[in-house]
């Protein structure tokens, strides 16, 4: 007598041919969508009812994709974030690409787990962080990972830069294997992700030593000399300088030749945060200032800024990648390399960074890459700052706007200042100008405090921009401005 064989289930569609439909349906209104992008405001509040019906009870029993989809449509495509537009300049966000979201798709549809093995997509990261080697002026055996962003790729390099001090005795011993406390130096400018770093490694926030920057917003030198000498003299033990390569106030490069001699001369790890601003290193007017990038030794950047790949996509390169396999090798039975077979293939990148589990995210580098090349991206990353120095003039041309930082790279502050208000009352305005920039659509600048003034903040590293589009925002600006604030006389 034949047992009942129990139902198998898996997780295919059980009608094919509809499923294909609907992804073919939903490429076309995503195409429909990104070419209509322009005529859109760059940012929609999502409503309240929106809110609520998002917050659904954990779902239990099925709901057909189609359904699903038109969920997206009415609650999720109406209200993005807005940074694909092209008058989006808030904080400092990237666009992506056509080709990019594509890629997006196929690397999910192959769906690799990219850590270790013999596959293809193990050779496609392998090629992109080669490329990022050439990009960046690192030797070709330096090491490198892609991660998520430039947060855990300053992360990653801070691990390394610990674990190389003095022959790496922290790694097994532990912070306590050092005679004194370990102390680490940037700017103030210095992005926040790094206190989360440098806490994350156990240094302390009291022991990463915050230099003042000068009227330019760069490190002070002779402050940060001063510092390292008392450091050493209280018997503490210097290990780290971080450089800006861009901050994100203001987009201010540290002056890193200067940052990089006074590492090699202290015996200190020389580290760049460049999260955007290494890309510039592409144009060449800022060839010369950024080229002590080429001797640090370790350099974060992000793919997702300032080369508008999809999110998310950033990388982190070491200048002695046995600095960077010490500090993540780790071990283990089941994943010990075979000869041959799934297990063979590159060396396990969960020896280069602190994930195993990895996606694929180097397919929509490796494809972007190639669709346009790299003078394209020079082409680009020069227009974004030229609007830059566009936008700049245009502001000091168009009184009561008023620019509080030159323009040096793709950052642009200003602020609306008719003259006869307090301070505080210019912020109060100011803010109120900045939200109603965004709430009208107009566009999206973001914000930040410089020296107590309250900065309207302009980030271009965006493909879509246009002249128009800032000549849109100064206008924008001036209209309700001056509907804002009080009537002088
Ligand atoms: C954006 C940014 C970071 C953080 O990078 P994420 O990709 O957002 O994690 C770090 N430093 C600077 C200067 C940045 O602009």
């Amino acid at each position: 007598m034949a047992t009942e064989k129990p139902t198998e289930h898996n997780l295919d569609p059980a009608d094919w041919d509809a499923m294909r439909q609907l992804g073919h349906r939903m490429v076309d209104d995503m195409f429909e969508y990104l070419q209509t992008l322009p005529d859109r405001p760059v940012w929609t509040p999502t409503p309240a009812s929106v809110k609520a019906a998002i917050q659904m009870p954990l779902p239990t029993e099925p709901t057909s994709p189609e359904v699903i989809y038109e969920r997206f449509r009415e609650w999720v495509l109406p209200y993005p974030k807005g940074n694909i537009h092209p008058r989006f300049f808030s904080w400092v966000q990237g666009n992506g690409t056509l080709l990019g979201m594509l890629a997006d798709m196929l690397a999910s549809g192959l769906n690799p787990n990219v850590s270790i093995g013999d596959h293809s997509a193990m050779y496609v990261d392998q090629q992109v962080i080669s490329w990022c080697k050439e990009l960046f002026g690192f030797p070709a055996g330096a090491g490198g990972m892609l991660v998520s962003g430039g947060t855990i790729a300053n992360l990653v390099a801070m691990i390394v830069a610990r674990n190389a001090y003095q022959d790496g005795v922290v790694k097994q011993q532990g912070l306590y294997a050092h005679d004194g406390q370990l102390v680490v130096y940037g700017s103030t400018e210095t992005h926040n992700c790094l206190d989360k770093a440098v806490q994350t490694i156990g240094i302390g926030l009291d022991n990463y030593r915050k230099i003042a920057v000068d009227s330019d917003f760069r490190i002070q030198l002779p402050l940060l000399r001063e510092q390292i000498r008392r450091d050493r003299a209280a018997g503490m033990q210097p290990f780290c300088i971080i450089g800006n390569c861009g901050t994100v106030n203001t987009g201010a490069i540290d002056p890193l030749d200067e940052l990089l001699a006074l590492a090699r001369a202290e015996k200190l790890w020389f580290h760049v945060d460049g999260a955007f601003g290494s890309l510039a290193k592409l144009a060449p007017a800022y060839a010369q200032q950024l080229q002590a990038i080429e001797a640090a030794d370790s350099l974060a950047f992000d793919l997702h800024k300032w080369l508008y790949v999809n999110y998310e996509v950033g990388g982190v390169l070491i200048r002695r990648e046995e600095l960077q396999r010490q500090a993540f090798t780790q071990e283990a039975s089941y994943l010990v390399q075979h000869e041959r077979g799934l297990a063979a293939g590159p060396p396990a990148l969960t020896s280069l960074g602190p994930e195993l589990s990895r996606g694929f995210k180097a397919l929509k580098v490796w494809m972007s890459f190639q669709e346009h090349g790299l003078e394209k991206y020079r082409q680009l990353i020069q227009q974004n700052i030229g609007q830059a120095l566009y936008l700049g003039d245009q502001i000091m041309q168009n009184p009561p706007l008023e620019l509080l930082t030159p323009v040096t790279l793709n950052i642009v502050c200003y602020r609306y200042n008719p003259g006869g208000l307090s301070s505080e009352q210019l912020n109060a305005l100011n803010k109120e100008l900045l939200m109603q920039l965004q709430e009208k659509g107009v566009a999206a600048p973001s914000y930040t405090v410089l020296n107590g003034q309250y900065a309207i903040r302009v980030n271009i590293t965006n493909h879509r921009t246009r002249t128009a589009d800032l000549d849109a925002l100064v206008e924008g600006s001036l209209l309700l401005g001056k509907t804002i604030f009080p009537a002088r006389g």
